[in-house]
This record gives C-alpha cells, sequence and structure tokens, in this order.
C-alpha cells in the first residue's frame, strides 16, 4: 500500500494526527498521505475508492477532534494551493489557506472577503462548513464548487451546494471540494486592508491567545420566540440577530475555567475548549458532555458540535 499510496504524494507511515490538528490532539493514521495537485488529489481518491480503503480529508485541521486511537485507514491531507484571480472572478484550490486567499484578494483591489483573515485552515474545509465571521460567511461569495464524487469531478452551482449556518451539502452526502469559485466586487484597496486590521484586533481581544484550540465547539443556537424559556433575560443583539451565542449558554451554566484533564473551557471564551497542554481527546470529549449537560440543566437547550469528530 505505502509503494502505491507514494504515486499521488508524500506518504508517512503511522503518522500522529496531534501534529496536524490545530487542537494538537489525535492519534495516529495508518497513513497520511499529502497532496499538492488537484489531478493527483483526484487520481489518489479515485484510487482509494476503488481499493475500497477508509479514508478521511485533512485540510488545515482546525474543526475537528481526532480521538486518541486515531485513524484506521488514508488520511488525505490537501495542500494544492493555486488561486486565479481575473477580474472579480476567484478560483482557488481546495488547499488554499484560507486567511492567505483573503489577503490576495484585497490585494487585487476586491472585496467580500476581508472575513476570511481570522479563518483558519482552507478552503475546502471553509466551504464544507460555511465558514463565516464578522458577519460574512462562505455562501455570501461562492459562486460555484468542482467536486470529486463517486470517481468524477462535477460542478456544484451555488443552488446545490445547500448552504446554510455552518452547513452544507458536503456535510451530508460523499465529495471531496476540489476548487470554488468566488465573485467578489471591486473596492478601494485601503479599505479592505482597514477592514482585515479591525477584524483580527477584534479576535485578539476576544479568542482565547497562546493556546492549542479548535475554534468554536459549537453551533450558536437559533432564537425562537416564545419557545425558549430562559430563567435569565437573553440580550437584545441575539433576539435581533435570531441567534444565541452558545458562549454566552455556557457562561450562564457557570462553565467557563471548567477542566477536565489538560482540556478546560477558556475563561476568555465559553465557546472555546483549550488544550492547555497535553491534553487528550478523552479529556476534551468529556468536557463537552459535561458542557452539554450543564447549559441543559440551565437553559434547556441542547448544544450541537460545530466540530468534526473523527
Ligand atoms: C482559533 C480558531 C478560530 C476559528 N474561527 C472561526 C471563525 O471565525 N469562523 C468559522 O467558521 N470557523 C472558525 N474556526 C474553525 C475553522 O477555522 C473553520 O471551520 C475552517 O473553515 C476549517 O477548515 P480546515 O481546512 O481546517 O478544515 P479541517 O479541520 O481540516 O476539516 C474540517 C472538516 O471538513 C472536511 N474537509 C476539509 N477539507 C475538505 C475538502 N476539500 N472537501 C471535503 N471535506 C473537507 C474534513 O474532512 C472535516 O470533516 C476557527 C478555528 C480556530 C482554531
Amino acid at each position: 500500500m505505502y509503494q502505491q499510496l507514494k504515486e499521488f504524494g508524500a506518504v508517512k507511515v503511522n503518522e500522529p494526527l496531534a501534529k496536524h490538528t490545530t487542537f494538537k490532539i489525535g492519534g495516529p493514521a495508518d497513513f497520511f498521505v499529502t497532496v499538492s495537485t488537484t489531478a493527483d488529489l483526484v487520481e489518489l481518491l479515485k484510487f482509494l475508492d476503488a481499493e475500497g480503503m477508509a479514508y478521511f480529508i485533512l485540510g488545515g485541521g482546525s474543526n475537528m477532534l481526532v480521538r486518541d486511537q486515531g485513524f484506521q485507514g488514508v488520511v488525505v491531507n490537501i495542500q494544492t494551493d493555486q488561486i486565479n484571480i481575473s477580474d472579480t472572478d476567484v478560483v482557488a484550490d481546495a488547499g488554499v489557506v484560507t486567511v492567505h486567499l483573503a489577503q490576495e484578494t484585497v490585494k487585487a483591489g476586491l472585496n467580500g472577503f476581508e472575513w476570511g483573515v481570522g479563518v483558519p485552515g482552507t478552503i475546502g474545509g471553509a466551504v464544507r462548513g460555511n465558514a463565516g465571521a464578522m458577519g460574512g460567511e462562505m455562501k455570501d461569495v461562492i459562486s460555484s464548487v468542482d467536486v470529486y464524487r463517486d470517481g468524477e469531478v462535477v460542478t456544484f452551482s451555488y443552488d446545490d451546494c445547500e448552504f446554510d449556518y455552518r452547513h452544507s451539502i458536503f456535510k451530508n452526502q460523499p465529495g471531496v471540494v476540489l476548487r470554488a469559485h468566488l465573485r467578489l466586487k471591486k473596492t478601494e484597496d485601503i479599505a479592505g486592508k482597514k477592514k482585515m486590521i479591525e477584524f483580527l484586533q477584534y479576535r485578539n481581544k476576544t479568542q482565547p491567545q497562546g493556546f492549542a484550540s479548535t475554534g468554536c465547539i459549537f453551533k450558536n443556537v437559533e432564537f425562537v420566540p416564545g419557545k425558549q424559556q430562559f430563567a435569565f433575560d437573553v440580550p437584545e443583539e441575539f433576539i435581533k440577530k435570531g441567534k444565541i451565542s452558545a458562549g454566552w449558554l455556557v457562561e450562564k451554566a457557570g462553565m467557563k475555567g471548567a477542566q477536565v484533564g489538560q482540556a478546560q473551557v477558556s475563561p476568555v471564551h465559553g465557546n472555546f475548549v483549550v488544550n492547555l497542554g497535553g491534553a487528550s481527546a478523552h479529556d476534551v470529549l468529556t468536557l463537552v458532555e459535561q458542557i452539554k449537560e450543564k447549559v441543559y440543566d440551565t437553559s434547556g437547550i441542547e448544544l450541537h458540535e460545530e466540530i468534526q469528530i473523527i
């Protein structure tokens, strides 16, 4: 198998996934293949499908928790990096780093994707999860997506992608994002740069710094007037947006700072679990269950994970 996989990219055997996730958690993968061109990626996926091998895709590893036992099969690490900008149309490979693409679009005098400067990981992962920040989301900028599915490369139109809050069709059915087509708008270069700096300053103030994490653990919760009964007042801002912050619910449940092993609910942001150093996936999963129970007890709300647990 090792020799066969080598035809598609660099291969590592028994590779600790903790080295490849922003959480710095995760046991070993039997095989870890890094691909750097879309052509190699497609051929590798065809090969794995034909062999019936179990695999999963790893982009930037910034939205996942890999269990301590690791992964039996092949981890496909996408590091394709082509960007093409023509007028207001942008085409980016799945492996392009989201922060980098945001910077390139601003450099090209385009606007609409400045918020990407605060989102770790790759464009493939961002499309799959309809990533968003500071009021922007992938669904606002995507025009179509090229996808590998069942041995073929197909193009999904915007509507085919079925984007929703932190959701796309790629969460429901097999398919690997190969490339994203974005449509942006022309702008003043300086305006985009200013916006990026403001986004980053805001993040630095509101998110924990200096610890490994995987971003927000839970999805925010839809506000349904009349249906939810809280023992405390819900801030006007959440009611207006129609979304209750999961971090706020965690805080109300008294879980900020709670700790299991080396995993801690960040004292800065209730929706971040940080790895204080050497946390196991078991620590995190135990803490996540405790948070869900406490939030249910205090608010009657069932939280759902935003992160992928592998
Ligand atoms: C400090 C921090 C801050 C964050 N802030 C935000 C934020 O503001 N907004 C936000 O939305 N997210 C945020 N996140 C989460 C994360 O950055 C995004 O979800 C990101 O888009 C994930 O991309 P990735 O490449 O790292 O995905 P990965 O973690 O590698 O993968 C996530 C899932 O997508 C799948 N996947 C990856 N690539 C592909 C592909 N090409 N085709 C099909 N499936 C694929 C994987 O198999 C996995 O199931 C943050 C994370 C961190 C650590």
